[in-house]
């Protein structure tokens, strides 16, 4: 479904990727894992488009997406849940999965598909009148989540949906990414900084470092890998 093949992304002079190739199939849960500044939400920009690769080639579906602008990538099924969910914290939780679906035109589909997230999500239909911003961490990632399934992505890109919530919380949310992922099957590429709670949902994985992908297997031989134990699991 996306290939992404020895990509080299800059901040002015600064390179962030020097040279990362990275495939996800469909159906997939593939997880990025590394430390701070390794690169892993670099690589999440470049294939939405916000920070295009200088070089080398990203095919979403066999098609080159390296040089498109970012509402086009959306429009393709590409949707992003950004780090630190940016949900609009004015607007009700209704109006901002109303955004979600902005390029929408199946208004019946999109009744149904509000339906289902307030399944996913209980607490979201009690609060559907309430301002985003006044919901806590843990209800702005479920809305974060829930706005970018309300495009009916066909790749969904997670940026660290387990940042400073609470150990409940970030279960439910991992159990949460399995489901879309078996019941929609909705592709999903997950950056995650809690490399045991993403190694268990995972498919595959790849471990990146200073900018390059360093280690790539199944998500069971990364759990068993002595360096990623070390290094991401704490064993
Ligand atoms: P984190 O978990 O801290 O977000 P990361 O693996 O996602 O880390 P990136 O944020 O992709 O890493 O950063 C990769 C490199 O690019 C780092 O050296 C970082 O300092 C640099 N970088 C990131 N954003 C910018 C920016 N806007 N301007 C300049 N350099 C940047």
């Amino acid at each position: 479904m996306l290939k992404l093949k020895n990509i080299q992304t800059f901040y002015g002079n600064i390179q962030a990727l020097k040279g990362i190739s990275i495939e996800v199939s469909q159906g997939e849960i593939i997880t990025l894992l590394g430390a701070n500044g390794a690169g892993k939400t670099t690589t999440l920009m470049s294939i939405c488009g916000i920070v295009p690769p200088r070089s080398g080639e990203i095919l979403f579906q066999d098609k080159s997406i390296q040089n498109m602008a970012p509402n086009d990538i959306v429009a393709l099924g590409i949707c992003q849940v950004p780090e630190g969910r940016r949900i609009f914290p004015y607007l009700t939780v209704t109006e901002n999965l109303d955004l979600g679906a902005f390029l929408r035109t199946d208004k019946v589909e999109i009744k149904k598909d509000i339906e289902y997230i307030f399944e996913l999500f209980p607490i979201l239909a009690e609060r559907r009148h309430q301002a985003g911003g006044t919901l806590s961490g843990g209800e702005q990632q479920m809305l974060a989540i829930s706005r970018a399934l309300m495009a009916k992505p066909r790749l969904l890109l997670m940026d660290e949906p387990s940042l400073g919530l609470a150990p409940l919380v970030v279960k439910r949310i991992f159990e949460i990414i399995k489901k879309i992922n078996e019941e929609n099957q909705t592709t999903i590429l997950l950056v995650e900084q809690n490399a045991n709670m993403a190694l268990k949902v995972a498919h595959r994985g790849y471990v990146m470092e200073t900018g390059r992908v360093i280690i790539s297997d199944t998500a069971r031989e990364l759990m068993a890998n002595d360096k990623v134990r070390e290094a991401y699991l704490g064993i």
